[in-house]
């Protein structure tokens, strides 16, 4: 008989925008076991091999088959947790994490046929719910303690330089193969952007603590407060382990050298979400470090951390302008942000660009002059250029945070000179992501530029892979 085709998704509830500004708890509650087996039924189970889902997934996790354990099992919740749970993890080892921050509307979600029927099945959601219900039931650490029990140690060692997505993934894989893993992290925490720069609001820190718990559990260890290149070097790791991985990520900000670029008040996004987030300065002064925040908050750029930034600006009591140099069309952040921002009472302005930022007599950012811009022919991206207009405009602000992209770090790199780098400091590497350096790997934004989370734990397995394959010749 053929199976009821069921158009519309099951919605997941999300906690009221008046509500929610007031605090930095999550939006989005996710589904109960319930909600998540009536989504489930909605998926017509393509045959693997052809599923476009699947082929959409930058690390393949075989989607139909998580999603039919949850209708299979649907009278023994734990059980059917379980064997999703397991699936997922052969291909992916942050679920939690990316059911959370993957742009699923570009990726598995894009093609899934259900979309020319209705709405196309939501994967992102229902991968977090085996992560979040695996977590609160503990049903997590059994699977990894039984899987674990059959790890056999091979005594070779491998470095991992960052604990970003990246770092956290190809030591993840390491580990299961057999390698003594360990990873060096410059700041006090692990997790990379996961950690100092998407807010809680949007990922609870306790859930990427608890996927770093579970890295432990496979043997991993984490060394933080070394920033390689001066706390150990190159050289120094270079003669302890048989190989190394670098996924230190692009952390450093992109700052466009308007006049009054320096004034007090001007943030870089990195900084102002690294102190909201990796410091705690939301809960100032139970956590000591402090940020300082005006009435009017001028955000520019209309990125992912553009959107965190005004979200997270919002919620610390502020009115917040998003200035964007084109249109609602070409901003890159996920759809899901947007619909949140515009939600939680952010502004939005297009076709504006800074000029130069105005100070008071006391270097305090009292206004940015902007230009007004249109859209001209299309860049090296895709998207229309905005050429400026010659028209200008001033308004008040005394709050503005720079959110116009972030760059590899150079000063790491600078160490390493036999490390080839192109012309914008990202690591250049062949098919098997080895660098110039034999038996030296590298991945994620260190070697895309800023990227997502998704392509990022891609090159952290696919590196882990071909690591393997160099040390044992095969
Ligand atoms: C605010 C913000 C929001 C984002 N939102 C999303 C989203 O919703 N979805 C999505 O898919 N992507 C998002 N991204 C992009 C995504 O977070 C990155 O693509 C991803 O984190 C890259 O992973 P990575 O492991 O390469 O690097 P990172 O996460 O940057 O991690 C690199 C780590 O290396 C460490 N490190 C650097 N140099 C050294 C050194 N010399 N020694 C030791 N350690 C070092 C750093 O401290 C850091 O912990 C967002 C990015 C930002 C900034
Ligand atoms: S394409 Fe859609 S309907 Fe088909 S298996 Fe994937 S999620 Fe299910």
């Amino acid at each position: 008989m053929p199976r009821k085709i069921i158009k519309e998704r099951v919605p997941t509830p999300e906690r009221p925008p008046e509500e929610r500004v007031k605090d930095f708890r999550e939006v989005n509650l996710g589904y109960t076991f319930e909600l998540a087996v009536k989504e489930a039924e909605r998926c017509l189970n393509c045959p693997i091999d052809y599923a476009p889902c699947v082929k959409g997934c930058p690390v393949g996790i075989r989607i139909p088959e998580f999603i039919s354990k949850l209708v299979q099992y649907r009278d023994d919740p734990d059980r059917a947790v379980k064997e999703a749970l397991s699936v997922i993890w052969a291909c992916n080892s942050l679920p939690a994490i990316t059911g959370r921050v993957c742009p699923q509307e570009e990726q598995c979600e894009m093609n899934c046929v259900m979309g020319r029927v209705g709405d196309k099945i939501n994967i992102g959601k229902l991968e977090r719910f085996v992560a979040d219900y695996s977590r609160e039931k503990g049903i997590d650490v059994q699977l990894l303690e039984e899987g674990a029990r059959g790890i056999k140690k091979n005594g070779r060692k491998v470095a991992i330089i960052g604990a970003g997505p990246a770092g956290l993934t190809c030591a993840a894989e390491l580990a299961k193969l057999g390698y003594e893993v360990t990873i060096f992290e410059a700041l006090h925490k692990p997790g990379g952007v996961l950690i100092y720069g998407i807010p809680e609001f949007r990922l609870p820190k306790v859930i990427v603590e608890r996927e770093l718990e579970n890295l432990r559990r496979l043997g991993v260890r984490i060394e933080t407060n070394v920033l390689v290149g001066k706390t150990v070097t190159f050289e120094e790791l270079r003669e302890e382990y048989d190989a190394i991985f670098i996924g230190t990520g692009a952390g450093t900000p992109r700052i466009y050298p308007w006049p009054g670029v320096n004034l007090n008040g001007v943030y870089s996004a990195n900084e102002f979400l690294t102190r909201v987030n990796l410091m705690k300065a939301y809960e100032f002064p139970e956590y000591d470090t402090p940020i300082k925040i005006g009435e009017n908050v001028a955000v520019i750029g209309a990125g992912n951390t553009a959107m965190d930034a005004a979200r997270s600006a919002l919620r610390l009591g502020a009115k917040v302008w998003i200035l964007y140099r084109r249109t609602r069309a070409e901003m890159s952040a996920r759809e899901e942000e947007i619909h949140h921002a515009e939600e939680e009472g952010v502004n939005f302005m297009f076709l504006v660009s800074p000029k130069r930022f105005i100070g008071d007599e006391n270097g305090n950012l009292k206004a940015i002059e902007l230009e007004k811009m249109e859209l001209g022919e299309p860049d090296e991206s895709g998207r229309r250029r905005p050429v400026p207009t010659g028209e200008t405009i001033t308004m008040e602000f005394d709050t503005a945070i720079i959110a116009i992209g972030q760059t590899p770090n150079r000063t790491f790199l600078e160490t390493v000179p036999e490390l080839e780098v192109d012309e914008k400091g990202r690591i250049k590497v062949d098919e098997n992501l080895m660098s110039s350096v034999p038996g030296v790997f590298a991945g994620g934004d260190a070697i895309r530029g800023e990227a997502t989370v998704i392509l990022a734990m891609g090159d952290g397995k696919k590196a882990a892979k071909a690591i393997h394959e160099y040390l044992s010749g095969s």
